[in-house]
């Protein structure tokens, strides 16, 4: 492998434009040298629809970063760490538990470095909650997780689909927050998920957590919810108040805005990626998963009227 990562970007709709090109663009340690999409094209570099036809091409590519539906994602990683690449995964890092573990196990075998990321742990103000709760008792915790997904994923059919994980695609963001910042073990108690008529995936879900055995963690996920988005965490702890808002954006102590220094969510994730592959590391933790894979198995169901975008 040369001085920089050649990176091959597969699945080239929202966040591969929105997010993904843009971080490769302006990371020095990476050079984009291939798309891969059934639609999708990306200009200046080699395209390919499928990620066999991008491997049987024998064109140089060090890595690849995955920005397709969790559904299928497994089938894309799988063949190109059998392929002897390096894999990143955008969130949520697999379709179930059991492939992402497999992933690892055959991350490991191949001697390449597998990704699965979360780039909300990255927003500005999460490294700061995450110091100041250090050492903190935490009393109660209290999110509100609203958005509307005809704004945010329009016409995404696969999201409400099995396997796309309607409101927790959003509320799994929430998720790897909490797990980053939180400094005890956090568990799911109970859950109730709102499924629209015809659809496999919830549109909304209230959640009972417990964080460290002692503190109630309460959830409110809306994907249904128009207007402006709130994406806030309110933590009441023994010495003081914190609210973390815009989904890890901004951090408000006791009242004050505390000024982060983070560089941008994508872009450090990208950073963390090249570290990783250099240091022959990986980095995958399944601990927001398991939380969404918890309400599933625990949550209590009901249905709301059809939805169409
Ligand atoms: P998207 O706009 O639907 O793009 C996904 C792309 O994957 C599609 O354009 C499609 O390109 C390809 N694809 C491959 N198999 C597919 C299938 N069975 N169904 C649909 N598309 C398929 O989705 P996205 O919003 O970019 O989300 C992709 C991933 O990024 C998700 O895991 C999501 O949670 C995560 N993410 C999204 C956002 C966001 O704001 N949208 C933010 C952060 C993370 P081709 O048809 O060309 O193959």
């Amino acid at each position: 492998m040369g001085e920089r990562i050649r990176l091959a970007l597969v699945g080239i709709g929202k966040i591969a434009r929105d997010q993904h090109l843009p971080a490769i663009a302006a990371d020095a340690g990476f050079e984009l040298a291939a798309a891969v999409s059934r639609n999708g094209r990306v200009e200046g570099v080699p395209n390919f629809t499928d990620i066999a036809a991008l491997i049987e091409s024998g064109l140089p590519v060090d890595a690849v970063s995955l920005c397709t539906p969790p559904v299928g994602r497994h089938r894309i990683a799988a063949q190109a760490l059998a392929a002897g690449k390096h894999v990143m995964l955008e969130k949520p890092p697999g379709a179930t538990l059991t492939e992402v573990h497999q992933l690892q196990v055959q991350a490991r075998g191949a001697g390449r470095s597998l990704f699965a990321t979360w780039h909300s742990r990255h927003g500005a103000g999460v490294a700061g909650a995450a110091a100041w709760l250090a050492d903190k008792q935490i009393r109660r915790v209290d999110i509100v997780w609203h958005e509307d997904i005809r704004v945010w994923h329009p016409g995404q059919e696969w999201i409400l689909a099995a396997g796309g994980l309607g409101v927790f695609d959003p509320g799994i963001n929430m998720l790897s927050i909490l797990t980053a910042i939180l400094p005890g073990p956090l568990r799911l108690a109970g859950a109730r998920l709102i499924f629209p008529t015809g659809r496999d995936a919830p549109i909304a879900a209230s959640l009972e957590m417990i964080h460290d055995e002692t503190a109630p963690v309460i959830a409110d996920l809306d994907f249904h919810a128009t207007g402006t988005p709130r994406w806030d965490i309110v933590i009441e702890a023994d010495r003081g108040t914190l609210l973390l808002k815009d989904g890890g954006a901004r951090l408000w102590i006791d009242g004050a805005e505390q000024v982060g220094d983070a560089i941008g969510e994508y872009p450090a994730l990208y950073r963390r990626f090249a570290q990783l592959v250099a240091a022959g590391e990986s980095d995958c933790d399944l601990r927001p998963m398991t939380l969404v894979a918890d309400a599933f198995l625990l949550g209590e169901r009901t249905e709301t009227d059809p939805f169409a975008f």
